[in-house]
């Protein structure tokens, strides 16, 4: 029998001279991405896993036996429902966004697994796919018990599919990045950036906020995930390295851009669940010490690396770590009947903590919640007065992000307008503003949800928007978990020293 040394390349790394057919016919520059070199440049592309069919086949296995253990034990129904329910709504902002985000990967590591440019690559990325394929269906086998119990779980389904605005924000983000992509485009933006940076943010991050919250459950996923993603991230840096012979700029441009994309995103998706919907005494840490100790260091140090800059907007990036994803949570406390979980206010020893956290800024975002506990003071809690403590104007959103125009701080916004071929079009920033001037031809006809109401497409009235375009209905759209009785609020006006 054959050593593993002696078969392994001939199963992973196996390339040849085509006969019949140019290279450039079988893989395509639109398709496989630019630069468009020859094989000879990408011959020596290699990682370090180095795994076969049958290893790979082996080790999943052995991971699925340990999550299926894991719901065994401690997965019931009755296991999630003592969860605090804080946490359970930032369950269901994961119930929503995990598995088709993953879904949308098995399609772009797909196209690695064709149109990637060395068989190394390509077998890689088969097994990515793969990856992606378990990411979908793990979260979906094991959230699928709370259907029956929570309406707005059940409704966390179909995000997706329908047009509710953060929905649509998120496909315009994973349209891009990962569905829609050239092979090159997404090993730079999906493997090496999001892979190798964010993602320790919804794994690492959101395992230990897990783990402290008690959801021993959503942990043991998380990490399972991780290991997968650990691997298949390892695509992007021998890609990056050929790239940076040939086109240092354009590297440069991809990073830059799916830096901010990604950071965007995973603002609102980790961010929230950091800083507010979990419990003050089970925060490990704040979203931004995360970000500054996972994100930032490392990849600063890997930016370094390959002798590329940091992005121009760094300054604008770093400012608004102390303030982006605030404004987000109170705009989207304010609208919340937009989506599909439901809220805190944080608590008077909660804004406490988010001073010492976000010295900053958080002047501005307390006022915010002084104002909305004083209207809950006015009309007196109750399911009923929900409507009476919300927003009513068509919020803007941003013709590159898709999200609200929150960007900025309450007292300096950064909202900026662009006339383009006689199209208005409006940014929450100038690192969207500048991603959209280099690819107009991408973005320029998109149209957010102020152009589909302008248009006729959705309806203007907010009661209609809600049932009739984003499918939501009383009993799933987004309410005030407590409905405004709080003790603190109830018993004398929250001020916090
Ligand atoms: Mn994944
Ligand atoms: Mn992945």
């Amino acid at each position: 029998m054959l050593n593993r040394e002696e078969w392994l390349p001939l199963a992973r790394k196996l390339d040849w001279d085509y006969t019949y057919v140019r290279e450039d016919e079988v893989f395509p520059q639109v398709i496989s991405g630019h630069p468009w070199l020859p094989h000879a440049e990408w011959k020596d592309w290699e990682e370090s896993f180095k795994t076969s069919y049958r290893e790979y086949v082996d080790n999943q296995y052995e991971k699925d036996m340990a999550v299926y253990a894991v719901r065994d034990a401690i997965g019931r129904l009755e296991n999630i429902q003592k969860l605090a329910a804080p946490w359970l709504n930032s369950l269901k902002v994961h119930a929503a966004a995990l598995p088709l985000a993953e879904f949308t990967g098995v399609i772009g590591s797909l196209r690695g697994a064709r149109f990637g440019r060395d068989s190394a690559w390509r077998t890689m990325s088969t097994f990515g796919a793969l990856d992606e394929y378990r990411h979908t269906q793990i979260p979906l086998l094991l959230f699928h018990p709370l259907v029956r119990w929570d309406s707005q779980f059940d409704w966390a389904h179909k995000f997706y599919h329908t047009n509710n605005w953060f929905a649509v924000a998120a496909r315009h983000f994973f349209d891009e990045l990962t569905t829609g992509q050239n092979a090159i485009e997404f090993a730079i933006g999906t493997n090496f950036v999001l892979e190798t940076g964010f993602t320790n943010l919804q794994f690492v991050g959101l395992a230990s906020l897990a783990r402290e919250s008690s959801d021993h459950m959503f942990e043991r996923m998380v990490t399972s995930i991780q290991t997968d993603e650990a691997r298949h991230a390892q695509i992007g840096h021998p890609v990056l390295e050929v790239m940076m012979k040939h086109d240092p700029e354009y590297v440069q441009y991809l990073l830059d851009k799916w830096f901010w994309r990604s950071w965007r995103m995973f603002s609102i998706l980790t961010g929230l669940s950091t800083d507010y919907l979990t419990a003050l005494e089970q925060r490990p840490y704040s979203f931004k010490e995360f970000m500054e100790e996972w994100i930032i260091d490392q990849y600063l140090r890997t930016l370094d690396e390959f002798g590329l800059k940091k992005p121009w907007y760094w300054d604008i990036f770093e400012d608004e770590l102390n303030i982006y994803h605030h404004a987000i949570y109170a705009s989207a406390y304010t609208y919340r009947a937009t989506l599909w979980f439901d809220f805190v206010i944080p608590s008077p020893a909660e804004r406490k903590w988010l001073r010492q956290k976000y010295p900053k800024y958080w002047d501005d975002m307390d006022a915010v919640w002084e104002q909305v506990a004083e209207r809950w003071r006015t009309v007196g809690p109750g399911a009923a007065n929900e409507l009476a403590v919300h927003g009513s104007a068509m919020p803007t959103f941003c013709d590159l992000c898709q999200l609200p125009l929150s960007a900025g701080t309450p007292r300096k916004n950064t909202a900026n307008v662009l006339t383009k071929d006689g199209r208005k079009y409006i940014f929450c920033s100038a690192p969207c503003r500048w991603i959209f001037l280099r690819e107009p031809e991408r973005y320029a006809n998109h149209k957010d949800l102020v152009k589909r109401v302008l248009s006729g497409e959705a309806p203007a009235h907010l009661p209609d928007l809600l049932t009739e375009y984003f499918r939501l209905t009383p009993d799933t759209w987004g309410k005030d978990v407590y409905h405004g009785a709080y003790e603190w609020l109830a018993t004398k006006k929250a001020s916090v020293a």
